[in-house]
């Protein structure tokens, strides 16, 4: 037997679409919005692309696949305008996701978070999420680092600030293939939410609309494309991460690392 936190010093949580904002609505829709405004119109699975990172590079992404990448500062102002639009009505605790950050601080693991979100968006998200009973032991957005996503430098902050190390004993927790990336780069273990961000892309009240065989395809595409983004383990959901820790703890007792 193990004390966890002995094994598992911390674990760093995403938000949107792993904590909060279930199916990452909240800039899909600022990013479609926006878009459309400029005459570009691209299906949710293409704007889906690439979320994860910082909004600005996730932008710039978008635009240069439309051959118009000089205009991200022109409009980035529209897109984070749209965003500070949307966040209070997508910042709504994901099921589940309170107890387990619960259980981390029961057990002593810290709670470290990573975002594609800038520092002004975080502060109205972070309050929010405090009011439904969650508030990590530590935020950090890809504005405080010299990269977002795929970069580990959010994950590097995060041991630095939370004091916690050997990063191949801490876990990464996200629901884009970004967020996995971020993890791997930064040499932790990866655990990859499919149904509830942004490979699904369904608010929790679309997801239980669709038709049994939908659901079941959906899901299906969203786990294979976070499996090929080579995470370390593929649950459905936040909800069910604390026995995947469990996992990772023995293993790392055995010595195992994480997939590099
Ligand atoms: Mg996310």
């Amino acid at each position: 037997m193990h004390s966890l936190s002995k094994v598992i010093p911390a674990v760093v949580l995403d938000w949107a679409g792993t904590m909060v904002d279930h199916g990452c609505c909240a800039p899909l829709i600022a990013l479609r919005r926006v878009l459309a405004r400029h005459g570009f119109s691209a299906p949710d699975e293409h704007l889906r692309q690439g979320m994860g990172r910082a909004k600005k590079e996730h932008l710039r992404n978008l635009l240069a696949l439309h051959g118009a990448a000089t205009a991200v500062d022109k409009i980035y102002p529209e897109l984070e305008h749209e965003i500070f639009g949307e966040l209070q009505a997508h910042a709504g605790l994901i099921a589940g996701a309170r107890e387990f950050a619960q259980g981390l601080a029961q057990q002593g693991i810290k709670i470290g978070s990573t975002t594609g979100y800038t520092q002004a968006m975080m502060n109205v998200l972070a309050a929010s999420a405090a009011r439904q009973g969650y508030t990590p032991d530590l935020i950090i957005t890809p504005d405080q680092v010299p990269a977002g996503r795929p970069a580990p430098y959010m994950l590097y902050a995060n041991a630095l600030q939370l004091g916690v190390w050997p990063l191949w004993q801490c876990v990464k927790i996200g629901d884009t293939a970004d967020d996995i990336a971020e993890g791997r780069n930064a040499g932790m273990w990866t655990v990859a939410v499919a149904l509830t961000g942004n490979a699904f892309g369904l608010s929790s009240a679309d997801t239980e609309s669709l038709p049994a065989h939908q659901r079941q395809e959906k899901a299906e595409a969203a786990r294979s494309l976070l499996r090929a983004a080579g995470a370390d383990y593929v649950i459905d959901s936040v909800a069910d991460a604390a026995p995947i820790l469990e996992q990772i703890a023995s293993r790392i007792q055995s010595g195992d690392k994480p997939r590099s």
